[in-house]
């Protein structure tokens, strides 16, 4: 069985209320007729309620772009899994690199993150990926190594089985510059080879790893034709209704 693709969009720290409503009046007659794949917008917080009135009774799921690992407590600015649950959120984004760069997110919270989430009942995201100088150092493939054992320790083969990873090679988010294809896939085998140590063949067969960094409606047909690519991961092109929807149907 081929595995249903996962279009996701990161709309970052972009857009308000009102912004969030205009895009989906023009989105969601763009997405009515398509089924092929799982849409998933994620939006800033301020925006999920506003996004999941919109999408209501549509096919378009709605996403955090971070939680908590704690169910509650004195961690001011922070939200829990119960919380994005509580409004209907499904899915949520673990350990971006934004968030790994600028507000410490390391391996250890993304673990306790992912099973945070697990646990819960959402569809975690964990984005994994190198940087320029790792990549220059030939060290690509030993930060995916660590990255992916670090973000599976302890979590059980039975208990995770909505885990999605996203391949974000950081050089590539929001540059301009795509990884190949070719150069996507390899990175991809190589998570999928970590998956199956971990949880086993069948879970690695059967788990989807998205491909994020610049990805747009010019390249997103390349990238998505690879086996190996289970979908995408869409920062700045998903902003747009008509920009994420080119993508969305490659
Ligand atoms: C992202 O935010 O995960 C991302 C890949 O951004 P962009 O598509 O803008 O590179």
């Amino acid at each position: 069985m081929p595995r249903k693709k996962l279009m996701a969009a990161n709309w970052k720290m972009y857009k308000t209320p009102d912004q969030t409503r205009d895009f989906f009046r023009d989105f969601l007659p763009l997405a009515a007729e398509h089924d092929r794949d799982e849409i998933v917008v994620c939006p800033p917080y301020i925006d999920l309620q506003a996004a999941l009135e919109a999408a209501k009774g549509s096919k378009v799921a709605i996403g955090g772009q971070n939680l908590h690992w704690e169910k509650e407590g004195a961690f001011t600015g922070e939200v829990a899994a119960g919380m994005l649950l509580a409004i209907g959120c499904t899915h949520v984004i673990i350990g971006h690199s934004e968030r790994r760069q600028y507000f410490a997110e390391s391996d250890d919270t993304v673990n306790l993150k992912l099973k945070t989430a697990l646990e819960a009942g959402l569809t975690p995201i964990v984005c994994v990926g190198e940087v320029l100088e790792e990549r220059e150092a030939g060290l690509t493939e030993d930060v995916l190594r660590r990255q992916c054992l670090r973000a599976f320790h302890k979590v059980s083969t039975k208990k995770v089985g909505r885990l999605v990873i996203a391949y974000e090679p950081v050089w590539a988010i929001g540059t301009g510059k795509t990884a190949t294809p070719q150069l996507a896939s390899q990175a991809h085998s190589l998570i999928r080879g970590e998956a199956a140590k971990t949880f086993g063949q069948q879970f690695a067969d059967n788990l989807r790893i998205l491909y994020g960094g610049s990805v747009k409606p010019e390249n997103a047909k390349a990238l998505m034709a690879e086996e190996e690519i289970d979908g995408a991961l869409v920062g700045g092109a998903s902003l747009e209704p008509k920009s994420f929807m080119a993508i969305v149907k490659y």
